[in-house]
């Protein structure tokens, strides 16, 4: 694949054969390391009906089903623009919320093995069934996929605060339950308030550097303190509506005079019933992700308050996978986009009016998970940004989970860690090896690509204290 470097941490693929658009790919040369196959999704995706801009990989970018994990690509709703499931991906809203305690390490050191004790009991994790939340029936779920976290809050699990401090303000509006499949409701049913498996986490954390002293103040967060991280999705449910929607998009394709250079990128014209039923089951999927990451805060502050007495605030609650419609200006004019961010994610510039007002001056809060072993990053969304307001989501895999299973063992790897004075809880030895630190890239050349091809500024560095594991 030849890429030009346009400038630094910005290379662009030339449109060749049926691209519509350019694709731009924002990273270093070490960066793209073995990345030929996902660059060849990102010519892909560059193929879809009604794509605008450019087909955009942030510094993370690796494989995926159809699209890259680490892609970007928007579509012209108003002009044929498709949506595709794959652009979002299985784990539907996936993202992460990060929790600030009113303590720092020094004074919570005490209390951490109990901590993680208590969380290591009380956080459902594995593939199967079991949440926080025993649901009394069907009806409580269909609140959910409707209320998403503002159902949560409402019924005594959590604060009014962490409805402003999530993204939509706790739950999409147009969820269409109506649109979820049978299949999906019974999967999704028992697992209310479950982290999943193993790329998913609970993890204590320390606020180790301020980039930012200014902003980081703005989010609550300070040199010291202590964070809980929560990485997790919307379960089986969110994995059944994809694939139940990925099934009807590609049977009507056709239909639409659609044609895709690979299966798995089966999309549909927005404004078609297929496109408008899987926007609304995906946003039925993307209440339930932030009612999951809800409950498993609520579980979290009642054991750190047991223990310590300690609080903690949301500072922001993200998803890194989701399409959404957005107003964007192109080429000088407003647009009706379908923006799809699949392990990416959005970055709101100060001012942007969908932000909390308390946040305003200073930007989205974008926070990026690098591994259970290094570190992981808090940034904020900048004026001018690129690729539709949007960054990067993790260190993003350079390992498959096998290759990284067969790397290290397990038990040699949690001893390493806890030797590093990293507590681990995992569910399974096996899985916790499937995440070795050594699976993903440099999470700081990531967070550091990413800044330098000016799609957010860093504002702080937390490192892990302790990690429960899926
Ligand atoms: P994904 O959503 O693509 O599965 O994961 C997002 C990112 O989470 C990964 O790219 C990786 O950088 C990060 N990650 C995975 N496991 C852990 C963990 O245990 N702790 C932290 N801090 N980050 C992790
Ligand atoms: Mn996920
Ligand atoms: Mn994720």
């Amino acid at each position: 694949m030849e890429l030009v470097e346009e400038r630094p941490y910005r290379f662009r693929i030339e449109p060749h054969g049926p691209m519509r658009v350019p694709g731009v790919v924002f990273a270093s040369r070490g960066l793209l390391r073995d990345a030929e196959k996902s660059l060849e999704q990102v010519v892909n995706v560059a193929t879809l009906p009604g794509i605008v801009g450019a087909s955009y990989a942030m510094p993370d970018i690796h494989w995926g089903y159809g699209f890259p994990i680490g892609g970007v690509a928007a579509t012209d709703v108003d002009d044929g623009g498709v949506v595709s499931p794959g652009g979002v991906g299985f784990d539907i809203s996936c993202g992460v919320r990060l929790l600030a305690a009113d303590s720092d390490r020094q004074t919570l050191e005490p209390a951490l093995p109990e901590i993680m004790d208590a969380l290591d009991r009380a956080i459902p994790r594995g593939a199967g069934p079991g949440g926080v939340w025993r649901l009394s029936g069907p009806g409580q779920l269909e609140e959910i996929l409707e209320g998403g976290s503002r159902y949560a809050v409402t019924h005594g699990h959590g604060e009014e605060r962490d409805l402003t401090r999530c993204e939509d303000g706790g739950a999409v509006a147009e969820a269409d339950g109506a649109q979820v499949s049978g299949r999906a409701r019974e999967r999704g049913l028992g697992q209310v308030g479950s982290l999943g498996s193993a790329n998913h986490f609970l993890e204590i954390q320390q606020v180790t550097e301020v980039y930012d002293e200014r902003v980081a103040a703005g989010f609550g967060l300070a040199l010291g303190q202590v964070c809980v991280m929560i990485h997790c999705g919307s379960r089986g449910l969110g994995h059944q509506i994809c694939t139940d929607h990925v099934r009807a998009m590609d049977r009507v394709m056709n239909r639409y005079g659609i044609t895709v250079p690979d299966r798995q990128l089966a999309c549909a014209p927005v404004d078609s019933p297929e496109g408008r039923a899987y926007l609304g089951a995906m946003a039925a999927a993307a209440n339930y992700g932030r009612a999951n990451r809800q409950l498993l805060s609520d579980a979290t502050r009642r054991i750190f308050r047991r223990a310590t007495g300690a609080r903690l605030s949301l500072v922001y609650d993200v998803s890194h996978n989701l399409a959404k419609i957005e107003t964007h200006t192109v080429d000088g004019t407003r647009r009706r986009l379908c923006v799809h961010r699949k392990g990416a994610t959005r970055a709101f510039p100060p001012a942007h009016p969908e932000l909390p007002e308390e946040l305003r001056e200073f930007g989205q809060p974008v926070l990026i998970p690098g591994t259970m072993g290094t570190a992981s990053y808090v940034l904020a969304g900048v004026p001018g940004g690129d690729a539709f307001h949007s960054t990067c989501h993790g260190a993003g895999r350079v390992m498959s989970r096998h290759q990284a299973a067969r790397a290290v063992a397990g038990a040699e790897l949690r001893a390493r860690l806890e030797r590093g004075g990293i507590a681990v809880r995992p569910r399974s030895l096996r899985g916790l090896a499937e995440e070795t630190p050594e699976a993903y890239k440099d999470v700081s050349a990531v967070v550091a690509a990413s800044e330098g091809a000016g799609l957010c500024r860093t504002v702080a560095r937390l490192v892990p204290l302790g990690v429960v594991k899926g």
